[in-house]
């Protein structure tokens, strides 16, 4: 039995922790999309769709979302029945397929994003510095998922070709985005930006030395 005299491990505890979260997401995942007539895969794939204007291949959506190859398809096949999503052309010779989400998903995505879900009503009851740290947490345990090839390199500002951290002297807002020419704060990174550009390896790996010292 675990005891404060003989505790588990403390990754083994906050891996229990995340779970009770995940959980708790899951069943919001579920009711939203029941809302909407669709199912938590579909809706999923709808949310990584969504700001993609050239679509994602299958491969690419089964990877971003921990599912095989057949289960997306079977859910894209589900989504393009009811004109959610729609397939076009891909690659510079055109001769690829992407998936890419539709005016009729965008909107049936909105309608279900109007109320705060559980997740974040939780976040909504940590102080502005607890949330500010958990997103750099956060934003570090994604990149490290990505280094080991858990999961694809994510639309994150840590990724970012246009990203330059610690660059000005303001501690409220130190970091700046090439793509809008603007400053920005720690609390402003981005997890999933749709203007993100994918740096080279090289500058991905010296932007993050320099982002994680600061
Ligand atoms: S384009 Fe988006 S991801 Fe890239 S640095 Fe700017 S805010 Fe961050």
């Amino acid at each position: 039995m675990e005891t404060p005299k003989n505790p588990t491990s403390v990754n083994h505890r906050i891996r229990e922790g995340l779970s009770r979260l995940a959980m708790a997401m899951r069943t919001d995942d579920w009711t939203r999309a029941k809302t909407s007539g669709l199912n938590p895969t579909q809706l999923a794939i709808l949310e990584l769709l969504q700001g993609r204007e050239d679509g994602l291949g299958v491969k690419e959506i089964a990877a971003n979302l921990g599912v095989s190859q057949p289960t997306a398809t079977d859910s894209i096949a589900a989504l393009e029945r009811k004109g959610f999503v729609a397939k076009r052309s891909a690659g510079a010779d055109r001769r690829g397929v992407n998936v890419g989400i539709t005016g009729e998903g965008v909107s049936v995505l909105e309608e279900g994003q109007n109320s705060p879900n559980v997740a974040e009503q939780s976040v909504d009851a940590l102080a502005d510095h607890e949330q500010e740290q958990l997103l750099i947490t956060l934003v570090k345990m994604i990149r490290h998922l990505q280094e080991i090839d858990a999961i694809p390199i994510q639309r994150m500002c840590a990724s970012c070709r246009y990203f330059v951290p610690f660059v000005h002297s303001d501690a409220a807002q130190p970091h700046h985005c090439n793509f809008v020419d603007a400053a920005f704060g720690q609390r402003d990174i981005r997890i999933d930006c749709r203007e993100h550009e994918t740096a080279n390896p090289a500058s991905r790996a010296a932007t993050w030395d320099v982002f994680q010292q600061g």
